[in-house]
């Protein structure tokens, strides 16, 4: 029998819902902006009321609460985005449909969903980044996504400061972390005029790179992931990738052999735009409900094990 599985990217500024089959097509989606959680809530759940759909997956701004058991499990947490904080967000949608839920982060989702149908399939780990409205880093690790105490957080670590650069940082948080220097908003700031504006030779895209170099060069370093993705709004800019592989192998310095990377092909193979285009969250929500339905229907059976595996045959069964 054939479910119909719904998803929900939930973004800080929009909210994309579609629902798909289990071999991951998407069949429909609508968007909308992210408005108070009550009228965004409702919407999303309207969207799926005529549906049947047999399970959801939801990948979250966050903060969110993913540790199974915490009373405030499927919450969005200390967000400052107005009106979200301490929001329960799955047990709103949970009231309206008893089904089952796979519930991470937007960047775990779109690393998920790159796992399994995009660049990093066949793979048991892959980074996926947003560089848009904020910078966020997905870890999928030896076929799990990562959650450890809240949720990896890669969009606000420290970065050394680019030589030509004294801009102060947008992050209301930590100034010149991350996020601060190289979101969207960030590269808005600094220059005055929003990233799409900015011509392909300007010193913008050397500052811009500089920066997700270095996180990504720690981040292989930290994490070793066998796929780097780098997706979102900036990334858009497509003279920026190669930047970004420059700084990335000048920072690595030989350390990390090439040729271990992407088995021989090099970071231009290792380091890529996401696989699933613009679609890695929605779709990778899509997968995170189609593993909750199965995690379901196997409860207490072998199935149940680990994304690992979840992962495995979602990859083999296409
Ligand atoms: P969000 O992060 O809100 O989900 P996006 O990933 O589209 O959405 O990121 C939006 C940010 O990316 C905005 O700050 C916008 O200025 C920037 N952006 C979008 N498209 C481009 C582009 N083609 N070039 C540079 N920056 C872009
Ligand atoms: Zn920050």
């Amino acid at each position: 029998m054939s479910h119909i599985i719904g998803a929900i990217e939930a973004g800080g500024t929009k909210f994309v819902c579609g629902i798909g089959t289990a071999d991951g097509q998407l069949l429909d989606r609508v968007s909308f902006p992210t408005g108070q959680p009550e009228e965004t809530l409702t919407r999303a759940a309207d969207y799926f009321a005529a549906k049947q759909v047999a399970a959801i997956g939801i990948g979250s701004f966050g903060p969110i609460d993913l540790r199974p058991g915490s009373p405030t499990y499927g919450f969005v947490t200390t967000t400052p985005k107005p009106g979200w904080k301490d929001c329960d967000f799955l047990g709103t949608l949970r009231r309206r449909f008893d089904v089952p839920y796979g519930w991470d982060t937007d960047v775990n989702a779109a690393a998920y969903g790159e796992a399994v149908w995009g660049a990093a399939r066949g793979l048991d780990s892959c980074l996926y980044y947003t560089i848009g409205t904020g910078v966020g880093v997905g870890v999928y690790a030896e076929g799990q996504l990562l959650h450890g105490l809240l949720h990896p957080e890669g969009g606000h670590t420290l970065p050394r400061r680019h030589p030509d650069d004294g801009f102060a940082g947008v992050c209301p948080y930590h100034g010149d972390c991350l996020e601060g220097m190289a979101s969207g908003p960030a590269l808005q700031a600094r220059w005055g005029v929003p990233g799409h504006e900015l011509p392909a030779d300007h010193p913008a895209w050397e500052i811009e790179a500089h920066y997700i170099a270095q996180s990504v060069s720690s981040a292989i370093l930290m994490l070793s992931p066998r796929k780097v993705i780098l997706g979102g709004g900036v990334m858009q800019q497509e003279h920026l990738l190669p930047l970004i592989r420059r700084d990335v192998a000048q920072n690595l310095n030989g350390y990390v052999a090439a040729e271990a990377l992407a088995e021989g092909e090099g970071l231009d193979s290792y380091i890529v735009a996401p696989g699933l285009g613009t679609e890695s969250g929605l779709r990778g929500s899509l997968a995170l409900g189609i593993r909750a339905l199965r995690e379901h229907k196997g409860a207490g059976a072998a199935v149940h094990a680990s994304p690992a595996a979840a992962s495995a045959m979602e990859t083999h069964a296409k």
